[in-house]
């Protein structure tokens, strides 16, 4: 009913996009982890808009850790029906609580992003979220786990860890059963990495072609 006040929230369709993987226009980093672990349910692509708004952002703030989402499309290849996320945008969090050793986000937090979603990315997604562990490595603490099983419930929803001192990074991924790791993080794929010149610095993902490399 129009003019009690109540706005019906669009309906979020619960089907990924089907769309074609671009696994030829990216450049592919692995972690040390990828070797032996089965493969996550969706692998992750990352513009280099989105990745180096991330890394400015990790850079802001050295000492307490920050955080905000991931946003973009939830996909499905047409041809191997693989899913995929495409990281095209990020958003700040808002109204988080956050000290040297953790971040929360409430429920304003996530208010605020779906927000700022309607205003300005309209017909995108939460993909996932990325906080900065500064001095600490690449992991999901349990309080993380709790916030990203709380907050990014969908299988597909991804959790990222930025080490803003040493430029270490990382993405949590849900295996196709559910289960999370936090403690083996894979790399992503980086969307036009493969022209001209790619931008990603983390030190401790290698570039897929050159593996075991000097990166
Ligand atoms: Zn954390």
């Amino acid at each position: 009913m129009a003019g009690n006040g109540i706005r019906l929230s669009s309906p979020v369709t619960a089907r990924p996009k089907r769309a074609c993987m671009p696994l030829a226009r990216s450049k592919r980093w692995v972690s040390i982890y990828e070797r032996d672990s089965h493969p996550p349910l969706v692998k992750v692509f990352v513009t280099q808009s989105a990745y180096s708004r991330i890394v400015l952002h990790s850079l802001s703030e050295l000492d307490d850790e920050i955080g905000g989402a991931l946003v973009g499309l939830w996909c499905i290849d047409r041809n191997s029906g693989e899913q995929f996320v495409v990281v095209q945008h990020m958003l700040p969090a808002r109204y988080t609580r956050q000290g040297s050793v953790y971040l929360t986000f409430t429920q304003d937090t996530i208010l605020d992003f779906h927000e700022e979603i309607e205003k300005n990315h309209s017909g995108k997604r939460i993909v996932g979220w990325y906080h900065t562990h500064p001095r600490m490595g690449i992991f999901l603490s349990h309080y993380d786990t709790f916030l990203h099983n709380n907050f990014f419930p969908e299988p597909w929803q991804v959790a990222l860890v930025v080490e803003p001192h040493s430029s270490l990074g990382g993405f949590f991924i849900r295996r196709p059963g559910g289960t999370l790791d936090p403690t083996r993080y894979f790399g992503f794929y980086e969307l036009n990495g493969n022209l001209g010149r790619s931008m990603v610095d983390w030190r401790n993902l290698h570039d897929d072609e050159n593996e075991g490399g000097s990166k």
